[in-house]
């Protein structure tokens, strides 16, 4: 949110934004003229700043970025939603806030305030820790007070939102004996047994009975391999899901969050229910491993790994981190299955694989219904192929010579990770070539292995093992001015994301993750600095559609590929508003998720890459997207960094 808040000047109490349309430029100058002699006038900002264009999309992400970090409080105290959307006009705007302001300071409370003043409602919410019985009597203190003061500027208790059973029993006080009676008499009239949604509105619950947590229990312990002492451990982590339900999200709404649920159509199948099976087993277990139950298998199963909950989620619930901590304690008990080991060792078949790569391709297409029949894929599935000797030799000379380079722009670690070392060989070559022909120092890291088939199977020894050993071998070498990068992002991402979660030494992790980008990245902020400019690519013209990585758009953003290929004058890129792919490692290869891997690829970017016209380009950075898009559509998808390559002149 940096860059989103960079319009803020000084350290404001408040920050009010108004917002002008008008038909024509005209119009819409005089209004913003007017608004701004109104507020100089009134002497009550000490800056109005004026946002145009796509400094108003980054002030209202800004904004919205409010609801995640009440969301996000670390602990046991959370913003409440219990008086959540109170409205009133907005001429009684100011006093009730006022008023509101020192009725929460009688509760000793520093309430938060967010969102709609122009419409005479701001979200309002106490932070509490509902796992105290004295605070779970706040929380009916403080809504039936400021119900009364509601009352009392005859405004309305949810402006907005749903009663819910936690502003249900209120709404009598509200609205009076007469109306109330009107509201039962609807309510009998269309639902005479009372089966839908029970217990809001009329009859309501009490609101602070079934509470998520039993107040004053004592807080069970649960050791993780993974560190998530950000979160004050895991059942926190859990514990962040505040139910709001963003998690069931339509693709025809946006976002990418959550793939499995928009394939299902299941709450089984949503973060929510992730998270909450989660906490309630950690919480009240009575197996000796927390996690050794079988329905926390069950919701996990369709989980993808794709992250998008960690940054979509407003409570920013990480499912993909705890779906691994679960496979591994899981594991534990009950012992991984063959196609997981299988797919958690990929690596060392590919490496093994790779020493006869014609002999392997030829086992791989001619035998594959027995490989895939031994290791649980998919008889539709295809397999992918192991990059051939000639390539191999190749990339070798390639790595020779740009060693030799001796007009060095910067020097640069590339990270050839598992993936692309063994089946599209390819690709290194052309980021090898690329970067040499750029006049960077390559230098190349050839066996190293990022450890993410592990991590994405629960095998988090054997990944924690990788994490220390790289984090050793590299702290010395990457700094700012020789940064790591990598090509595949769910490799190179690792370093920024689970290492630090893994390593033994964190802080060591954090300080090689500062210096770790993905590729497109690094390129991005050389086109800034000028060291890499249009001049030195065609300028014949190319249409391309692009497709990111999930972990790309979780843990970074689209912008880094979509500028580097935008960078040759005449090529034209979009960006397809996808969600994951479908595929995500080894979840599309698996016999029981095939079929949904094929549905999540079906949700947009099927559709999208099909409409494409014969002559556009189709673009991807991840080896798995790649893969589901040929399985998918038939086309060949190129990752961008080949791309600009062929753009070279
Ligand atoms: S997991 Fe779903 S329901 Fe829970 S906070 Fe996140 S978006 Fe809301
Ligand atoms: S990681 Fe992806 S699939 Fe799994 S819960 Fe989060 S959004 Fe859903």
């Amino acid at each position: 949110q940096q860059e989103n808040r960079s319009f803020i000047q000084g350290d404001p109490e408040a920050i009010l934004m108004c917002e002008l349309r008008a038909n024509d430029i005209t119009d819409l100058h005089t209004q913003k003229e007017e608004l701004l002699k109104t507020l100089v006038e009134s002497g009550l900002s000490y800056a109005n700043v004026v946002l145009e264009a796509l400094d108003v999309s980054k002030a209202n992400e800004l904004r919205s970025a409010g609801l995640g970090l009440l969301g996000n409080i670390v602990g046991d105290k959370k913003s409440a939603a219990c008086i959540e959307d109170t409205a009133v006009t907005v001429k009684d705007l100011a006093n009730y806030i006022q008023e509101f302001s020192n009725l929460m300071k009688g509760y000793n409370q520093k309430a938060i305030y967010y969102a709609h003043a122009g419409a005479g409602e701001l979200h309002l919410r106490p932070v509490l820790n509902l796992k105290k019985s004295e605070e779970v009597q706040l929380l009916r203190q403080i809504t039936h007070d400021v119900a009364l003061l509601v009352k009392k500027y005859r405004g309305s208790l949810s402006g907005e939102h749903g009663d819910g059973i936690v502003r249900s029993e209120f709404i009598k006080m509200m609205i009076g004996e007469a109306n109330y009676r009107i509201l039962e008499k609807i309510k009998s009239a269309f639902d005479p047994h009372h089966i839908f949604n029970p217990g809001k509105i009329v009859n309501p619950l009490p609101m602070d009975q079934s509470l998520r947590y039993e107040a004053d229990r004592e807080e069970p312990v649960i050791k993780t391999l993974f560190d998530f002492s950000h979160s004050q451990g895991i059942l926190r982590e859990a514990e962040k899901c505040n139910g709001s339900g963003d998690c069931r999200k339509l693709p025809e709404f946006g976002g990418t969050m959550c793939p499995s649920y928009r394939a299902t159509r299941n709450e089984k199948d949503t973060t929510r229910a992730r998270a909450n099976a989660l906490r309630e087993f950690l919480t009240n277990s009575t197996q000796e491993n927390p996690f050794d139950h079988q329905e926390l298998k069950e919701v996990f199963d369709l989980c993808l790994s794709c992250k998008a909950c960690a940054s979509e989620c407003p409570s920013s619930v990480d499912v993909a981190s705890l779906k691994s901590e679960f496979q591994y304690q899981y594991h534990k008990a009950n012992g991984a299955s063959k196609s997981e080991s299988f797919f958690a060792h990929a690596t060392k078949y590919n490496k093994f694989a790779s020493k006869f790569p014609k002999l392997s391709n030829f086992v791989l297409e001619n035998g594959s219904s027995v490989v895939k029949n031994y290791y649980g894929i998919h008889s539709k599935r295809s397999l992918p192929k192991i990059s051939s000797k000639t390539l191999q030799k190749h990339v070798q000379s390639l790595v020779k010579q740009a060693g030799k380079n001796s007009n060095k722009l910067k020097k640069i670690y590339l990270f050839l990770d598992e993936f692309i070392r063994y089946n599209e060989l390819e690709i290194a070559g052309d980021a090898i070539e690329l970067f040499t022909k750029l006049n960077y120092d390559v230098q190349v890291f050839q066996t190293l292995e990022s450890g993410r088939s592990f991590i994405s199977k629960g095998f988090l020894e054997e990944a924690k093992q990788l994490a220390n050993d790289n984090i050793n071998y590299l702290k010395d070498k990457i700094s700012e001015e020789t940064p790591l990068l990598g090509i595949e992002p769910s490799a190179i991402l690792t370093f920024r994301d689970e290492y630090i979660k893994l390593a033994n030494n964190p802080s060591e992790a954090q300080n090689v993750a500062n210096h770790t980008y993905l590729i497109e990245e690094f390129i991005q902020k050389e086109i800034q600095l000028g060291n890499i400019t249009p001049g030195q690519f065609t300028k014949a013209p190319m249409t391309i559609k692009f497709h990111g990585h999930c972990h790309q758009k979780a843990l970074s953003n689209q912008l880094s590929s979509f500028s580097v290929l935008n960078l040759p004058e005449n090529y034209t890129v979009t960006i397809i508003p996808s969600g994951c792919c479908g595929m995500a490692g080894s979840f599309g290869f698996e016999k029981e998720h095939y079929e949904i891997s094929m549905q999540v690829g079906e949700q947009t970017l099927f559709p999208a890459i099909r409409k494409a016209h014969e002559e556009v380009v189709i673009s991807a950075n991840g080896t798995s997207c790649r893969h589901q898009i040929k399985d998918g559509t038939g086309k060949v998808a190129k990752h961008p960094i080949t791309i600009l390559k062929d753009a070279l002149l």
